[in-house]
Parts: C-alpha cells; structure tokens; sequence
C-alpha cells in the first residue's frame, strides 16, 4: 500500500506540547509535513505559560523532519498563522486541537469559568481558522479539523461551559464545511477520548494506559490528508477505533387533523408521540434538505385534507 505523505504541506497544530496535539504534529513531521507546533503551555485551567512546545520540535527534528515552535496564544490565532507563513511560505492544515477544562456543577460556574473556557476553544478556533481561510481560498486548498468531544455533543455533568462550546465547534465546521466547499477546503470534525492531562482523573487507570493518543493520531491525520473524501463530518475516535456521529430528522407530523384546524395546546400533545417518533428518522446533511422536507411534507398534508 501506498505511503500517504505530506511532502509540501504546511501544517499547524494547536496545543501541540502534549497529549493528542503532540500525537499529531509528531505524525504530520514523520510524514514530510512541515508543522508549526503551538502551545502556550499552560496548566490544565488555561493559567500560566511556558515553552513546551519545544520539545515536540525536538522529537520532530531529530526524526529527520522539519518544525517550529510557537507559544501564542490561540485567541490571537492570526499570530499563529503569522509563524506559518513567516516560516514555511504557506499554509495547507490546520488542526484546532488546543484545550483546557474549567469543570464545576452549573451551580458552581463562574462567568470567568464560562468565558475562559469559550475564549480558549470557540474563539481560538475561530481565530485561527479565519486568518487561515484567506490563504485556503486563494490557493484553493485547505483541511481544518475541529476538536468536539462526547461531551459536547451528548452533554455530560459539571461540563455546561466545556459542552457548550464543544458543540459550537460542530456548528463552526458544518457552516465552514459549506462556504469552503466551492474551494477545495475541507471542515471536519473530530470527537477523539484519550489519555492526557485532561482525562488522567477520570479515565480507570487501566484504561488510561490503554488509551495512547498514538491510537487517535493516525485517524486525525488522515482526515488532513489530500485524499480524504469527506467535509462535515463528525468523526469519533478512541483506541484504534473510529466510527461517525450524526444528526438525524425524524419523520414528523402534523399538529392538527386538517389544515383548516387551530393548532392548539391541546392539539400538540394529541400528535406529540407521532411528531417525535424516531422510527423513520433520516439523515439530514443540509439546511436545504429540511427546508425541502418540509414543504414536501405540508403539501401532501393539504392534499389529504
Ligand atoms: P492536553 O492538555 O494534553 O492538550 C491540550 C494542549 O492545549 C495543552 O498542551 C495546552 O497547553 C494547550 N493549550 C491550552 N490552552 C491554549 C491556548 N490558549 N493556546 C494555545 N495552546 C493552548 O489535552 P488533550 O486531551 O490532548 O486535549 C486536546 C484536545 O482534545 C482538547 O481540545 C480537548 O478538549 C479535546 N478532547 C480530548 C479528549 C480526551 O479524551 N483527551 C476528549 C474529548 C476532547
């Protein structure tokens, strides 16, 4: 089979000092990808700073690859960019992956442990992301990942600040997914669990060994790859596993008997069962398609009457 290279490419990897980032930019090098390795270095909270992003260059150089450290950051995105571009000429990759945690009950959070935890994750990733995107344009060119997580998507106990801006992330991916389609840039999503400062409290020990950010890497990377065929996707990864979430539509139905019935409180409930049965529930892949579904679905429903 093949080798897949990344021989010309440039590519940025956020939070890149350890855990899934370091996974990443140490597989990119390997593969001929020149990697700007950011990382603010942090503690797990998002306080403080250092420059850990250095010995992942390191690792990469003395593997005979090519790398630079960079210690913005994130919310200033355009900076990290900025290194690509100084550095390696462009940019082709770009992989959001940086990440800290403020859990606490709902009760319990702050406003400082909601804005900080959207700042590092929503924002960043905007930012980064947008000074990127001119360049994916031009050159018609592009792979961003963004980092969701299980959490986000199915919500999870003392993670309302860290959920909320995980499934914002899926948002920004799809939208981004459909205005990058027209030139070549491709959005998806990844939802990985491994074992990293992040989760060394709540994985079982013997599942944290396990749990190599090595096993999520390979998933990751392809997905940055020239060749991979999708956009918009959400695709979740653990342990040399992968499979792919998405949203599903249910069938629906009408709130009243007849057209020229009221919709009333009373109406809702008698239909409610037959409205949210998921029995034949669909995939939706486009705003468009809902649209569509509901107009198919309205006309037939006036023709009965
Ligand atoms: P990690 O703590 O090892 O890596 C995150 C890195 O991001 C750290 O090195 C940190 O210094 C860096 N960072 C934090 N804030 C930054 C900022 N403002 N600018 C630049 N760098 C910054 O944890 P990880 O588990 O490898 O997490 C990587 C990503 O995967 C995160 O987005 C995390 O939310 C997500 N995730 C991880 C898991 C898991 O099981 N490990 C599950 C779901 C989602």
């Amino acid at each position: 089979m093949e080798q897949l290279r990344f021989d010309g490419r440039v590519a940025v990897v956020t939070g890149a000092g350890g855990g899934l980032g370091k996974a990443y930019a140490l597989l990119l090098g390997a593969r001929g990808a020149k990697v700007v390795v950011n990382d603010l270095g942090g503690a797990r909270d998002g306080v403080g700073k250092s420059n850990f992003a250095d010995a992942v260059v390191k690792e990469i150089k003395d593997k005979g690859g090519i790398a630079v450290a960079d210690y913005n950051n994130v919310v200033e995105g355009e900076k990290i960019i900025k290194t690509a571009i100084d550095n390696f000429g462009r940019i082709d990759i770009l992989i959001n992956n940086a990440g800290i945690l403020r859990d606490k009950s709902f009760t319990k959070m702050s406003d400082q442990d909601w804005d900080l935890i959207h700042l590092v994750h929503l924002k960043g990733a905007f930012k980064t992301t947008h000074a990127a995107w001119e360049y994916f344009r031009k050159q018609k060119y592009g792979r961003v990942i963004m980092t969701s997580s299980n959490a986000g998507i199915f919500g999870n106990f003392g993670q309302a600040n860290y959920s909320a801006a995980k499934l914002g992330l899926v948002g920004l991916a799809n939208t981004l997914a459909i205005e990058g389609a027209k030139y070549n840039i491709k959005v998806n999503t990844i939802a990985p669990t491994a074992a990293s400062r992040l989760t060394e409290d709540i994985l079982p020990p013997e599942m944290f060994e396990a749990m190599k950010p090595e096993l999520v890497a390979p998933v990751v990377v392809y997905m940055t790859h020239e060749s991979f065929p999708e956009t918009g996707a959400i695709i979740d990864s653990t342990l040399g596993f992968a499979t792919k979430t998405h949203f599903v539509r249910g069938y629906g139905a009408p709130l009243r008997s007849k057209p020229s019935d009221p919709v009333t409180l009373e109406s809702v409930q008698q239909h409610w069962s037959k409205a949210v049965n998921m029995k034949d529930a669909v995939h939706v892949d486009k705003m468009a398609d809902v649209t569509l579904d509901l107009v198919e679905k309205l006309q037939e429903f006036q023709e009965r009457a």
